[in-house]
């Protein structure tokens, strides 16, 4: 076992055109300021492919696709067996990151790459296997074709392997493909389609030769034993560890943020018959989680044919559930199943599915789908996955369909990705965080819905503090996704907020609200720069963790505006602005978007048009 010293800090490059590979080499100066995962597979993008990004077809050889290991992975530190998938996302036509807790990403780092960058394009299906000194490349032959599960059998991996891989949905092209790995996904934004247009049907790591040691193991030790206790403290991360994410439906039904018929309603008795505890009741679950996590939110149950099935995620559960008006647990079950193994993103599937039915029912395209009806589900998600019939027009998902029939308003999509299953109206910082993230209807790029109804420290329907605190998260998240630590250990850090613990709950709200930077000041994620500096001996501050979020966040800003100009509007969907009547019984609203954009560009130093400007990006250091 060879020991390495905080980092690989190389990647395997490899070119698929002619099968063969390169060591490409991490400098000292972007490990500082890039930190690793999200921020690292960035910065390679730009160095590749910097003057020529508006010209970049996603599924087209140009397009490069990166792996990215997460900085801590590998060495013991809470929640942090992740990696990043990067590339430009066919579904949106901008940079796209999805991040993945399968163990591909363990295998990868301990053979000694930080991560794996694929250019060009296989000239036949290929498979990749690697090791620390090799790569073979294998012809696909019959796996071509296969659903994720056959695959992972048929590869027949020894336990120092793991694999990252494909289903039919990415072979063809499916704007919505995901990436599997073990029983994860990285599953948004289409990235499967950019592996299947490469003709990788799978890649292979062969691990477990190379051991990371922290440069300054005490320190490392002691961030570490730190994180593991604010994460074991949180009672809400123990409903977590009961329930999964699903423990989200309840506050859902509560505040009225359920999605329910396609975002019409915010709200439906039955969706309770979905809440995470109805579910750990019915099924019985145990954890089934990512590798190496101290939270356990993935859960397995005992169903109906006697065997262990996953029990799908809350966005999941919320768009095969309430939004297309389906209160059976059962059904979602098989159907996460179903996309789970052809390889397809269940939320931008969801949400497309909800918006055909929805312009089926008011005239404007035809289709066999309704809302409550579901005797065809299976079918139509088998016909997405292999473009057959109506299922070739719905792989391009809800905006793609929206531009050709009509039907704008009630396609729920931001930047052409699928929001997930919280409607903003009924916590507006939440509408902004849609709105402004980089890639799209992402409820992770602030996901303010933590600290407006989860952690109720602000009001949900005020517009006071809402952009500072977008800011805070939009950075501390990139970090967190660079570092690739689980973005839930946030509510660890979160419940070790001394604001709540101090000040008297009538005063928490209005102090978080209009002191935000004050507020901030008092957090502490100082385990994050503590486990930094202790795995690779780069000093790294609080501060200098915020930085190099918000510089991560703002080239990759930059990048999506010179590489797609028209598909950067920091827009909601029409019914978040307009449709204020809902079913849901407490305050109905709109979100008052231009007020909340108004104050966060101003912030941000963005433009009226929300780009970045090149002397602020090097005001961060980013060298152009
Ligand atoms: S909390 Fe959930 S998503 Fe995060 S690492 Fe653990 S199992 Fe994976």
């Amino acid at each position: 076992m060879k020991k390495v010293n905080g980092t690989n800090n190389k990647y395997l490059k490899i070119n698929l055109n002619d099968h063969s590979w390169s060591v490409y080499q991490i400098s000292d100066k972007d490990r500082e300021k890039y930190l690793g995962g999200k921020g690292l597979a960035l910065k390679i993008y730009y160095d590749h492919l910097k003057e020529g990004l508006s010209d970049i077809d996603p599924l087209g050889e140009e397009n490069i696709l990166i792996f990215a290991m997460g900085t801590i992975l590998s060495t013991g530190a809470p929640c942090s067996a992740r990696f990043e998938v990067y590339a430009k996302s066919p579904l949106t036509g901008l940079l796209f990151g999805s991040s993945c807790g399968g163990p591909f990403g363990e295998a990868c780092k301990t053979a000694g790459w930080d991560g794996v960058i694929l250019t060009g394009k296989s000239p036949d299906p290929v498979v990749l296997k690697f090791n620390h000194d090799s790569v073979e490349f294998v012809e696909a032959g019959e796996l071509w074709g296969m659903n994720t599960e056959e695959l992972d059998k048929a590869l027949s991996m020894s336990a120092r392997e793991a694999s990252a891989v494909i289903g039919p949905a990415g072979e063809a092209g499916v704007l919505m493909a995901s990436i599997k790995s073990g029983h994860r996904f990285a599953g948004r934004g289409g990235l499967g389609a950019v592996m299947g247009s490469k003709k990788v049907k799978a890649i292979v790591a062969r691990g477990f030769s190379h051991k990371m040691e922290p440069v300054h193991p005490a320190g490392f030790k002691k961030a570490t034993k730190k994180l593991k206790k604010y994460i074991h403290r949180s009672e809400f991360l123990k409903s977590y560890r009961l329930y999964g994410t699903n423990a989200g439906v309840r506050f859902g039904i509560k505040s009225g943020y359920s999605p329910v018929r396609n975002f019409r309603d915010r709200y439906h008795p039955a969706v309770e018959q979905t809440s995470g505890e109805a579910m750990a009741e019915r099924y019985t679950t145990r954890s089934s989680s990512c590798r190496h996590c101290s939270i356990n939110c993935g859960h397995k149950g005992h169903y109906k044919d006697g065997k262990l099935h996953q029990i799908p995620e809350y966005e999941t559960n919320g768009m095969f559930g309430s939004n297309i008006e389906n209160y059976d647990t059962d059904l979602i079950i098989e159907w996460n199943d179903l996309m789970n193994s052809l390889g397809m993103d269940t939320i931008s599937v969801g949400g497309t599915l909800a918006w055909a039915m929805e312009a089926a029912e008011k005239g404007i395209r035809k289709s066999e789908l309704e809302f409550g009806k579901f005797d065809n589900i299976s079918q139509i998600i088998n016909d997405i996955a292999y473009l057959r019939g109506e299922g070739r027009e719905l792989a391009m998902g809800s905006r793609w369909l929206s531009e050709k029939y009509g039907g704008s308003d009630f396609a729920i999509q931001v930047k052409g990705l699928e929001v997930a299953a919280y409607d903003p109206r009924a916590a507006w910082g939440q509408g902004l965080s849609y709105a402004v993230a980089n890639r799209g209807g992402c409820h992770l790029g602030s996901y303010l819905v933590g600290m407006e109804i989860l952690f109720p420290y602000m009001k949900p329907l005020s517009l006071k503090g809402k952009a500072e605190w977008a800011i805070f998260y939009e950075d501390l998240f990139a970090a967190m996704n660079s570092l690739q630590i689980c973005q839930f250990t946030g509510y660890g850090i979160l419940a070790e907020y001394p604001v709540p613990k101090y000040i008297p709950p009538v005063l928490l709200r209005p102090v978080v609200a209009f002191f935000p930077r004050l507020s901030q000041l008092l957090m502490n994620w100082a385990g994050l720069s503590q486990l930094y500096t202790g795995l690779t001996g780069i000093k790294m501050s609080q501060k200098g963790i915020l930085r190099a979020g918000e510089r991560i966040n703002k080239l990759e800003r930059w990048m999506d505006f010179r590489m797609n100009p028209a598909g950067m509007l920091d827009e909601l969907p029409g019914r978040f602005l307009n449709e204020k009547e809902t079913k849901f019984q407490g305050k109905n609203t709109v979100v008052p978007l231009d007020k909340l954009l108004e104050e966060y560009y101003l912030l941000r130093r963005y433009s009226a048009i929300g780009e970045v400007s090149e002397s602020d990006l090097r005001r961060l250091d980013v060298d152009l």
